[in-house]
């Protein structure tokens, strides 16, 4: 992977547009590129959207961005109208895996490549995918999870079921957490996908396994901070925060705050700079008709989507000032704002 980061910084300064085989419809000698997000609700993808901002701009790229409210038609029409514009390239983080496939095949009709982002778009030509190693996103969930609560309760929380990351998170937690299932260490009391990824649904799930399980719970696999945060709310008012495991993901300022205070155990580290600049690296490289550096292919149902995918990292109190801090992701000061 870091060979793959080296091979892709190369092109931050290009504001050419020696991009003579671009005549199109886009004015200006910029390179633009288009932009779609599903949503700014999950802390995460409003990070995201600003650092490709500054990305683009320190990169000399017209970026026209856009965001999807979670919802898949909406995301559609947006992405019809960046085609529309004329971009070079179209940079997509799927609200519904599938359904954005008609997204890929406009875009291809128009002569268009579409980057897959983060979220992968299923059943379709993607032409590539930058995001992070999902799998192991889980796996190291449902280690941290399984190390620290080896035997009990678990209410295991997966993410909307139309994320292709969800199932990938969860199939990545469950080796190994099944196995202690199948043991008869750990015990499932509740297994549940949460809607729209929406940390009310999350905390509703919480209220709902701790009432069955008469409060006696020992491990929560919360996918990402947002939800974490929402089921640590849930344990809070059962007197129970901080007595539970409870797993995270993005390493999002209120969840390294909650790491701190005790009450969320881990997170999983994406460094969304390294992320969005790969995804813009790659886009500029197709702007110039040259094929990005990837280190993998993932199966998308269709075809091998040739791929970009970067490593996460596990933290939890122990490591959180060397990783999130030191390496400026997350300001001290904020952090340790009391
Ligand atoms: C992303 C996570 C994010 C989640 C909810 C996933 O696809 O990989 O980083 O927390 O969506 O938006």
């Amino acid at each position: 992977v870091a060979l793959i980061l080296l091979a892709l910084s190369g092109c931050g300064q290009a504001q050419s547009s020696g991009n003579s085989g671009n005549s199109g419809k886009s004015s200006g000698p910029k390179p633009v590129i288009g932009l779609s997000l599903p949503t700014q609700s999950t802390a995460v993808w409003v990070l995201d959207k600003n650092q490709m901002i500054s990305d683009a701009k320190k990169m000399g790229i017209d970026l026209r961005v856009q965001v999807a409210n979670d919802d898949s038609g909406q995301q559609l029409s947006q992405c019809e109208s960046l085609i529309n514009q004329g971009v070079k390239v179209l940079i997509v983080a799927p609200n519904d895996a599938q359904a954005a496939a008609a997204i890929v095949q406009q875009a291809h009709a128009a002569k268009i490549k579409v980057i897959s982002f983060d979220r992968l778009i299923t059943g379709a030509d993607d032409d590539l995918y930058v995001s992070f190693d999902n799998e192991k996103v889980g796996e190291l969930q449902g280690k941290y999870l399984t190390q620290h609560a080896p035997k009990g309760n678990y209410i295991v929380m997966s993410g909307d079921p139309t994320d292709n990351n969800a199932l990938l998170f969860k199939k990545g937690a469950m080796k190994y957490i099944q196995p202690l299932v199948d043991k008869g260490d750990i015990h499932i009391v509740a297994d549940q996908a949460i809607q729209g990824w929406q940390p009310d649904n999350a905390m509703k799930i919480v209220e709902n396994a701790l009432t069955l399980a008469k409060n006696n719970v020992q491990g929560i696999l919360a996918p990402n901070d947002d939800t974490a945060g929402a089921a640590i709310q849930a344990l809070a008012a059962q007197g129970l925060a901080g007595k539970v495991v409870v797993t995270g993901q993005d390493a999002t300022l209120s969840g390294a705050q909650r790491i701190l205070a005790g009450t969320q155990s881990m997170t999983v580290f994406k460094d969304t700079r390294v992320e969005d600049q790969a995804a813009m690296d790659a886009a500029l490289k197709m702007v110039e008709g040259k094929a990005p550096a990837t280190n993998g292919t993932i199966n998308n149902g269709k075809i091998e989507v040739p791929s970009v995918l970067l490593s996460p990292v596990v933290v939890e109190k122990s490591n959180l000032d060397k990783v999130l801090i030191d390496s400026g992701y997350l300001k001290k000061a904020d952090v340790y704002k009391k």
